[in-house]
């Protein structure tokens, strides 16, 4: 079976991922959810012309003149608290006492702030006016913010805090969004072993599901633990069978590369399902395997710890963004600049972890081999590297980033 290049393993995945339910879900649960409608707004924001201060309704005519020295004089004909309704018209030569988010009165087209006015103890109904205002000044307009009928979110956008606030804003109480594909997530390994287990030697403590199931839920979707795999070709079809039946994708680790105990692929067909594709030209993570069984999917990463990561990001997360709606799919990218070269010696594209500092600087995360967990560890990025290929300090690079 050929390498595939990755953008072509990654359009072959997304082909293969069914078209996205829908579910209705409480606002304020839908963060991060992929919304699966466009949404118009049904009412202009803010809804009502009101003040931005704590301060005074005024006519800008009437304060044109105003300063410390001769300051203009205005009756107080009311007082209007947030939520009041209907407020007072402000006449020629008046002025109401309001607060912010206070309703603009007919008459007045201008707030002067409180720390711009002075009000006599011996005087409480004259307000004096230290400043000018320009009509509209400290005044929040109907529909500034957002008008009637303008999009609020479009269908296949992940929604973020700022789009709750918006549309409970908009009166909203529930969000119509992609359902959340359960994926479940099966380590193989003989060699394996559960945190409170003793190693015999030769073990090694389990470290790729808990992993995975962080990018799994970074993703939208709901990672599901299975239990440890032995490395048998019965254990490993039970196993698959297991996962398959009670989850909408599979992502394994090990038993993928072309070592004798290596039996995902069988236990795929063996079930029959059908290996779409296998090994994919890309460092580290080349023996990824991809299949289908009925209408779920199995992803089956390399067991090395940072491949299985790697694998992942570049062509799992995207499928199950896909599975809820999403049409940006990509890991987020920001420009950054190679603080010390890096190099990629070998025939595949190199995904190397590095750290961006805040500046953009982006250094190597340490050691690049595939085992490596410290590095995985301080990276906060990916930096695709071609083949045979050294990038020196100061180059302009791409950096992936994730959550
Ligand atoms: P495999 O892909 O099964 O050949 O595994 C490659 C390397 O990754 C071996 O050193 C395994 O011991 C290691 N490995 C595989 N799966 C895991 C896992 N779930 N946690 C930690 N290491 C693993
Ligand atoms: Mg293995």
């Amino acid at each position: 079976m050929a390498c595939l290049e990755l953008q072509e393993a990654l359009a072959r995945i997304l082909a293969a991922v069914p078209s996205p339910a829908r579910e209705e879900v409480a606002l304020s649960e839908a963060a991060g959810r992929v919304a699966a409608e466009r949404w118009a707004a049904p009412l202009d924001l803010p809804p009502f012309d009101n003040s931005a201060m704590d301060g005074y309704a005024v006519r800008a005519v009437d304060v044109a003149a105003a300063c410390r020295e001769a300051p203009a004089r205005l009756r107080l004909c009311g007082r209007i608290g947030a939520g009041q309704s209907p407020p007072p018209e402000v006449l020629s030569g008046a002025c109401a006492r309001l607060f912010t988010g206070s309703p603009m009165p007919p008459g007045a087209d201008a707030v002067v702030m409180q720390e711009d006015t002075r009000v006599a103890p011996e005087e409480p109904g004259l307000v004096l006016v230290l400043e000018p205002v320009k009509r509209r000044e400290n005044v929040r307009r109907r529909g500034g913010d957002i008008e009637r009928g303008a999009t609020v979110v479009e269908a296949g956008e992940r929604l973020s805090e700022g789009h709750i606030s918006l549309l409970a804003a908009m009166g909203r109480a529930q969000a119509v969004v992609g359902r959340r594909p359960v994926a479940g997530l099966l380590a193989t390994g003989s060699e394996l072993r559960e945190p409170a287990q003793p190693l015999a030697p030769g073990q090694i403590y389990e470290s790729n599901r808990p992993g995975l199931a962080a990018l799994v839920r970074g993703a939208g979707a709901v990672p599901r633990i299975l239990p440890l795999v032995a490395d048998t070709p019965e254990a490993t079809r039970s196993a698959l069978a297991e996962a398959l039946g009670q989850c909408d994708a599979v992502v394994s680790t090990g038993g993928v590369s072309v070592g004798e105990l290596d039996f995902v692929k069988d236990a795929l067909a063996d079930l029959g399902g059908t290996v779409e594709f296998w090994r994919v030209a890309i460092k580290p993570g080349r023996p990824f395997v991809f299949g289908r069984w009925r209408e779920k999917l199995l992803f089956g990463l390399p067991g090395n710890p940072v491949s299985a990561v790697v694998t992942f990001l570049l062509l799992v997360r995207p499928a199950l963004l896909r599975w809820q709606g999403a049409i940006e799919v990509a890991l987020p990218a920001y420009p950054g600049l190679l603080a010390e070269p890096l190099a990629n010696p070998g025939v595949h594209p190199h995904f190397l972890r590095v750290r961006v500092d805040t500046a953009g600087q982006v250094y190597s995360a340490g050691l690049q081999a595939s085992h490596a967990l410290s590095s995985l560890a301080a990276a906060n990025g990916l930096v695709e590297v071609p083949p045979r290929t050294t990038l020196p300090r100061s180059s302009p690079v791409t950096v992936m980033r994730w959550e």
